[in-house]
């Protein structure tokens, strides 16, 4: 009798994503408080001329410009005059508005509004944005680069910017440089090496690994300080998929092996002392997939950012047919918001990989033309 369900051991997606954003270390933001009022003097938020607005439209004698940074006390705005100011400026004492440079009419050393300004006008006031003092980011917050310009903005250390190291390792007998014809080229190694690059990591290849579990062993315990590890390859049932074996008499500590997914079920993720194993299933489609997933939270948790959210929402304009129930992933090209299926060859089939913009998430199995399915952005 069929099952109805292909694997209820699987784990799904959603937990595997979770156990290991909670089993990895995360920098955060220290609670930041406002040094100052913000701005700290009243300020120039355009480019034009600060004056009284009391006086209206009446034309003003220029006594000289301000710029960002120019010492404001070198003025004393009276009925009559104007400073002409540039944005960041502090506004220049006696002055209570700006009349940006398009709503002046200038001549020689005088100009004139030629709107009746209002005090306050294009002026950010002192404090308006944040008092001394003022909370600005609670302590324990994510990092992002917003929050490390605020950092600098009130001169305090800045979070440790190196990027994350990632090795990049396949696994394999079949895996040569000049292949027979029953052998292979290594095709993950490089791909898995542009992916990490393209997410921002330090990534570097490594030589493709044997089907030895000492080779695998030597290889892991000798990881030379790089804080993940992509493996590909020797993950799933075979008798040369060592990795998980290996990893447990390592000592790893296994976050999970075996997820509901199709295609990627064998992907395995397991802490090595500060190492993080990532260990890909050995098909290029499966290992693409399973890195495009795992690597971006891995690397956005190790740098204390908020968890990336890959996924968008289109539609197919065919149908999606499937086998078993587990969700299926299946490459499409994409149009806008229309993703058009391409003939899904499986797990092996880097043409159809490479052919692809997205893939799109197909669950519950077989989707009809038309069907609203988020989708993941091929990289
Ligand atoms: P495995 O997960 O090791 O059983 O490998 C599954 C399939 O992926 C096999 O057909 C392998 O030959 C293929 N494969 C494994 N590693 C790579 C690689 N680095 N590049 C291309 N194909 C690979
Ligand atoms: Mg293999």
């Amino acid at each position: 009798m069929a099952m109805s369900c292909d694997h209820p051991d699987l784990l799904p997606l959603d937990e595997a994503l979770r156990r290991l954003w909670e089993a990895l270390p995360t920098p955060s933001l220290p609670e930041v408080r406002a040094r100052r009022d913000d701005p700290a003097l009243d300020r120039a938020s355009m480019d034009g001329a600060a004056l009284r607005a009391a006086d209206g439209r009446a034309p003003r004698r220029v006594l000289g410009t301000l710029f960002a940074g120019g010492d404001p006390a070198a003025f004393l705005v009276t009925p009559g005059t104007a400073v002409r100011i540039m944005t960041g400026a502090a506004m220049p004492p006696g002055a209570d508005a700006i009349v940006p440079v398009e709503q002046l009419q200038t001549e020689g050393s005088t100009t004139r509004p030629l709107i009746d300004p209002k005090p306050g006008d294009h002026v950010n006031a002192r404090g308006v944005l944040a008092r001394a003092g003022d909370l600005l980011l609670a302590e324990g917050t994510s990092i992002n680069a917003a929050r490390v310009a605020l950092l600098a903005q009130e001169g305090l250390a800045l979070p440790p910017s190196a990027r994350i190291r990632v090795g990049v390792a396949s696994t394999g007998d079949e895996l040569v440089p000049d292949p027979a014809p029953h052998q292979i080229r290594d095709s993950n190694g490089p791909m898995l090496l542009a992916l990490a690059r393209t997410l921002g990591a330090e990534a570097e290849l490594q030589a493709p690994l044997p089907d030895d579990p000492l080779a695998l062993a030597q290889a892991l315990r000798n990881s030379g300080g790089i804080r993940i590890l992509l493996t590909s390859g020797g993950v799933s049932m075979g008798d040369h998929d060592h990795l998980p074996s290996v990893l447990k008499e390592l000592g790893a500590t296994l976050l999970f092996h075996r997820i509901r997914l199709k295609p990627g079920k064998p992907m395995l993720a397991a802490l090595l002392g500060d190492l993080l194993v990532l260990g890909l299933p050995g098909n290029p489609v499966s290992a693409y997939l399973n890195a495009l997933l795992f690597l971006p939270p891995a690397l956005a948790r190790l740098e204390g950012r908020a968890a990336p959210d890959p996924w968008q929402t289109g539609r197919l304009t065919a149908a999606v047919k499937q086998k078993g129930d587990r969700p299926l992933l299946h490459p499409c090209r994409r149009v806008e918001d229309r993703l058009e299926p391409l003939p899904g060859r499986g797990s092996a089939d880097l043409v159809t990989l490479a052919r692809a913009d997205a893939f799109a998430w197909i669950e519950p199995p077989g989707q009809e033309a038309g069907a609203k399915v988020r989708y993941l952005t091929v990289l």
